[in-house]
């Protein structure tokens, strides 16, 4: 009889390590660096990788296995590599993957610390880029070069919550034998799963949703094995493996992701109607909002709209600030997913060093606000921003 294949709330609390001899219900935490052999011929046989067992957590351990077997089950992965921060999974999944002289071409509306690793430091191995605007992907494929190999895309966007259109993307990388990478940060696997549109690698930050609950740093890439084979010798070596104990934390995590998860968008789609049509409010935009210009493409990628919510304050600038100064209960703090709400104000935080026109091209005017919905009672959130828009004069 043919396996039925679990749903992924089922996934998400089953997958399990082995049980140890102590017959544990909860899979412990492995902390330890090392792992012992039999003897002379089991020390060989698994040096040269003739049996699958753990030698250094360096290269593997069954917290890191647990969690990497766990985010290939919800993305439909064959295999993955479990990395310290979302940012050695960003650097590690491109060391390995690129070559001197190899041309990246990534959407403009990345994250900030990825948009840095491409123009500060991999111009030191002669590793270019190309910008494309994600309302624009027509001009994409004259931006393919020769020398083109990775196409790299976020959707949602931060902090616009514009989105890409993946299966498009999926369809040029595979036409020009581009790998295709996709930051899935912002939708979770719960939400979105980019290998269904072509991706051949996925990456989060664990350190987002997937926690939620702001305790860890964490990252994960996962796709295609032979990439991941690659990703998997470089990291083994340069050492940007995630820790044991973290990983057993995301694990733990991951249990309850869908139902955070839900409950992070109703309350993001309950803030979003609140503000769409207040009187302070110039616009606001969330995907599952039926005013988001790519409404329909939400509907189609996404199963719900995500944690995040922009908006603009009138009055630019200064009313920005202010409302940022007035809020009471959420959090002022630059990252998002958490279970407890998170307010931004980008234009004098996190894109502040951008020029003017840099900020407008990743979406970013002078007023504009991005909440991190979180898990706080929703009438509590509105509470807080509503009071906080009423002193804004
Ligand atoms: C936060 C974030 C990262 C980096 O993750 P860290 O865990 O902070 O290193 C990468 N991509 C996106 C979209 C993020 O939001």
């Amino acid at each position: 009889m043919k396996k039925r294949k679990k749903k992924f709330e089922t996934d998400a609390v089953r997958t399990q390590i082995e049980r140890s001899q102590y017959l544990e219900h909860s899979s412990p935490v492995y902390l330890t660096s090392s792992f012992v052999f039999e003897d002379a011929e089991d020390m060989r046989a698994s040096f040269a990788e003739e049996k699958d067992r753990n030698i250094y957590s360096r290269y593997a351990n069954p917290n890191s296995t647990e969690f990497i077997e766990k985010v290939c089950r919800m993305e439909g992965a064959e295999a993955g590599f479990a990395f310290a921060s979302g940012m050695a999974a960003v650097f590690s999944t491109f060391a390995s993957l690129l070559n001197s002289g190899d041309h990246i071409l990534a959407a403009r509306n990345i994250f900030g610390s990825t948009h840095s690793l491409f123009t500060q430091f991999f111009p030191k191995w002669q590793i270019t880029h190309s910008y494309f605007r994600i309302d624009d992907l027509e001009g994409i494929e004259e931006m393919i070069t020769p020398k083109t190999r990775i196409l790299y895309a976020e959707s949602p966007t931060n902090p616009g919550v514009d989105l890409v259109d993946l299966e498009q993307l999926g369809r040029i990388a595979k036409k020009h034998d581009l790998i295709f990478i996709v930051d899935n940060c912002f939708a979770t696997p719960y939400l979105q799963q980019p290998i269904r549109f072509g991706a051949d690698l996925v990456i989060h930050s664990g350190t987002k949703l997937m926690d939620g609950q702001g305790r860890v740093l964490a990252g994960i890439t996962v796709g295609r094995a032979d990439l991941v084979d690659r990703i998997y010798r470089f990291s083994r070596i340069t050492g940007p493996t995630l820790s044991p104990f973290n990983a057993w934390i995301l694990s733990k995590s991951l249990e309850t992701l869908a139902l955070r998860v839900d409950r992070h968008c109703s309350n993001a789609l309950e803030v979003a109607r609140y503000l769409e049509g207040h009187e302070k409010i110039n616009w606001v935009k969330y995907p599952f909002l039926p005013s988001h210009p790519q409404y329909d493409l939400a509907r189609k990628q996404m199963k719900a709209g995500g944690c995040v919510v922009a908006f603009e304050v009138k009055g630019g600038l200064e009313a920005g600030r202010a409302f940022f100064d007035g809020i009471e209960l959420l959090s002022l703090s630059a990252n998002l997913g958490d279970s407890r709400s998170i307010v931004t104000h980008p234009a004098s935080t996190t894109h502040s060093k951008l020029t003017d026109e840099e900020r407008l091209e990743s979406g970013i005017t002078p007023g504009m606000v991005r909440i991190s919905v979180g898990l706080e009672h929703v009438e509590d959130i509105v509470a807080d921003i509503a009071q906080s828009l009423e002193r804004i004069s």
